[in-house]
């Protein structure tokens, strides 16, 4: 059994397909398929998603890249739906939540500040509901890992991780995992593979971020949950250990960090 602990199974890129695409996967063993929101107007989308197929469940949080036309409003939004969702049982993180700097706009020194103050008070809505946080990270892993020792959320995931050994050695101290996905497939992605291949087994979860991020023989298609299996072979590959110890580590690694699945 696999997880696909970051995948937007609601893009529109799946066109009507989401349903099936979900079980396509399900199909290949991806038992479960974890469906961030990011945005408040898309949060029902994701719930409704994850509860229509047998191998969904959902975040809510909002992404870096929607702070821009996003108000406070949203943030109360944001922890009023929480609330709720607490007695829903798909309902499993706080997420998707970051900070971008490396789209321009969102690096104009207001827009820093707000990415900041949105990823502060979404970690503290994750802090004050005991709630696992799913991180966007794009240049920004040293400033992200200073908020989280401030605010301390009951660990996470820093999916799509490309930092350094150090940087994942603060991740792992405050109790998060790295997701790994298809940009470990590429060959020339050296240091990538080479923290998928000596990092601890215990700090490894896979995902795809579907339809973003397309393994090799995918690439430059539509990346899909269905690739988990194959994507969590290369992982085998470059550790030197069976395809099964990479499902089964992987899974338990996702379900310790994501309890409420
Ligand atoms: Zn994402």
């Amino acid at each position: 059994m696999w997880i696909d602990t970051h995948c937007h199974l609601d893009a529109h890129e799946f066109g009507g397909e989401s349903a099936a695409q979900a079980a396509l996967a399900r199909e290949q063993g991806v038992s479960m398929i974890v469906i961030p929101a990011v945005e408040t107007a898309n949060f029902p989308v994701v719930a409704q998603l994850a509860a229509s197929v047998d191998n969904g469940c959902y975040a809510l949080g909002i992404h870096p890249i929607y702070v821009p036309h996003a108000g406070e409003d949203d943030l109360r939004v944001l922890r009023e739906q929480v609330a709720a969702a607490m007695g829903d049982k798909r309902f499993v993180a706080l997420g998707e939540i970051g900070l971008d700097f490396f789209i321009p706009m969102l690096t104009e020194p207001a827009m820093r500040e707000k990415q900041i103050f949105f990823f502060r008070e979404q970690l503290k809505i994750a802090r004050d509901f005991e709630l696992p946080v799913l991180m966007h990270v794009r240049r920004s892993q040293d400033v992200v890992l200073k908020h989280v020792r401030q605010i301390r959320p009951a660990g996470g995931i820093a999916h799509a991780f490309n930092g350094s050994f150090q940087q994942a050695q603060g991740y792992i101290e405050l109790g998060f995992k790295l997701g790994f996905g298809g940009a470990m497939t590429f060959t020339r992605a050296l240091q990538i593979r080479r923290l998928a291949a000596e990092l601890p087994m215990d700090a490894i979860v896979l995902e795809t971020d579907a339809p973003d991020i397309a393994p090799s023989w995918v690439h430059p298609g539509r990346n899909s949950p269905d690739q988990i299996p194959r994507i969590g072979a290369v992982l085998a590959e470059l550790r030197g250990i069976s395809v099964e110890e990479v499902a089964s580590a992987t899974t338990a690694n996702a379900k310790q960090i994501l309890p409420r699945i």
